[in-house]
């Protein structure tokens, strides 16, 4: 759970390896960014979200101090302010659509994400690489269909949202070579509208998203019964997507890549980059897409394919969550500000600021892995086509025994092939990219090849 391990393979586990100079394994810029994230402005944002009363779908559009028009309003406001430290790569608009009748919306409806669009500072190689980083700005009382009651939703999800914000705030002043979406998206309390409007726009548009970070509840450490975790976040990634099917399933499965799809890659390369960052500070895989009862903003993204994890707090308190505010037998009931610990979402946000301004500045993961398999044989080869970044050091062969859960062994190598001492049946294999200021790609897996 906390900080990862990383073993450098001993050199007899090495055959005829062209290793060359391996670059660090902590770029000072990502450091500097990790260290800017301020808990003092999270709280200050949730306490503004929560001034609105509600923030609920059907609430309110045209008061300028009450319901979903004032909130949206105002955080496009938020993400236009910090727009002005970006010499104009930040692009804040409205995403809306219309929501047609449904169970938990009644009648056709308006719906608005705000996106602000952090653009690539030179149009490179990786300009249309895409990671998304989201929370759910809209909220809900204790019946879903209440529009009048207050409904603060300060950890469901004014965290994530100010999570967002001071992640956006932070990141626009500085360069990355990939394009990053801050979005706070619509009316996931009444069906996920606002985060499949955006999934299906960047399938239409066949963007390259390569990363979706969702951030929903990042902000309790106490639950109910007063028990206190703030040494760590939970991180729920699905293996498999529904369009896992068919020779594509069969063949996932007879490798043993069974833990080893899109969404739990990122899941794992999250952890890796996230303690690295910020060793005191863990974050435990959960090999579920979400928890029971309840689903996320993550989910339409996995759906159709993209990479997609939910970052969400240990300690959930279901005297908070989706309750009218009020007091019964001298307990108090609803997602209220000072219940929020703005220092724990403070470090959950620091996890995502290193795992997206490594993969940002970062390269593309390699691609055509393969695993030699033409022979019988006890050593593993593999072999990968080269990477084409100017600012390229190598490559960083991982692997792990394959019922361990992260990865255990690290080859650099500077050479786009590589022979290991070790069993090809025996362990499971990924190549990572990494560039001169030893930013790692996510993990390509390779995939078997019969030829020489
Ligand atoms: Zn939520």
């Amino acid at each position: 759970m906390r900080a990862t391990v990383l073993v450098i393979a001993c050199c007899l586990a090495i055959a005829g390896v062209a290793v060359g100079q391996q670059p660090p394994q902590t770029n000072p810029y990502v450091e500097k960014i990790v260290k800017e994230i301020s808990a003092k402005n999270i709280q200050a944002s949730v306490e503004k979200l929560v001034s609105f009363g509600t923030r609920h779908t059907l609430s309110d559009t045209l008061s300028e101090t009450r319901g979903i028009g004032a909130t949206r309003r105002w955080i496009k406001s938020e993400f236009e302010r910090y727009g002005k430290g970006s010499s104009g790569r930040l692009v804040v608009e409205f995403q809306e659509s219309t929501v047609l009748p449904s169970q938990r919306v009644p009648t056709p409806t308006r719906i608005v994400n705000v996106l602000a669009t952090l653009k690539p500072a030179q149009d490179g190689l990786s300009a249309g690489r895409t990671i998304i980083v989201s929370g759910h700005y809209d909220t809900r009382a204790s019946s879903p269909m209440d529009v009048k009651s207050d409904a603060p939703g300060a950890d469901d999800d004014g965290s994530g949202v100010a999570l967002v914000l001071e992640l956006a705030r932070v990141m626009s002043k500085y360069e990355f070579d990939v394009t990053i979406i801050f979005g706070a998206f619509a009316v996931e309390e009444q069906g996920l509208f606002g985060a499949t409007a955006l999934a299906d726009w960047a399938k239409r548009q066949s963007v390259n998203v390569e990363a979706v970070f969702n951030n929903d509840m990042v902000g309790s450490t106490v639950d109910g019964s007063g028990t206190k975790e703030n040494g760590f976040v939970r991180l729920f990634s699905e293996a498999f997507t529904p369009l896992d099917t068919g020779a594509v399933l069969r063949q996932r499965i007879s490798l043993g890549l069974e833990n080893d799809g899109g969404s739990r890659t990122l899941a794992r390369y999250i952890k890796e980059i996230g303690e690295r960052y910020n060793p005191e500070f863990g974050v435990q895989l959960i090999y579920r897409l979400d928890r029971f009862l309840r689903g996320g903003d993550h989910r339409p993204f996995h759906e159709r394919g993209f990479r997609a994890v939910r970052f969400c707090e240990v300690k959930e308190n279901y005297d908070r969550q989706h309750q009218d505010v009020r007091t019964e037998n001298g307990k108090e009931y609803g997602d209220l500000p000072k219940f929020v610990d703005y220092e724990y979402c403070a470090q959950v946000a620091r996890v995502n600021a290193a795992g997206i301004a490594t993969l940002g500045r970062g390269p593309q993961p390699p691609t055509k892995v393969e695993v030699l398999t033409a022979r019988l044989e006890n050593d593993s080869e593999l072999r990968w086509q080269k990477n084409p970044e100017g600012d390229l050091a190598g490559y960083l062969v991982r692997y792990r025994q394959t019922s361990s859960p992260v990865w255990e062994h690290s080859v650099f190598t500077a050479d786009t092939t590589i022979a290991l001492k070790v069993s090809k049946d025996d362990f499971l294999f990924g190549v990572q990219a990494v560039d001169k200021e030893g930013n790692a790609s996510l993990v390509t897996l390779p995939r078997p090849s019969g030829r020489q």
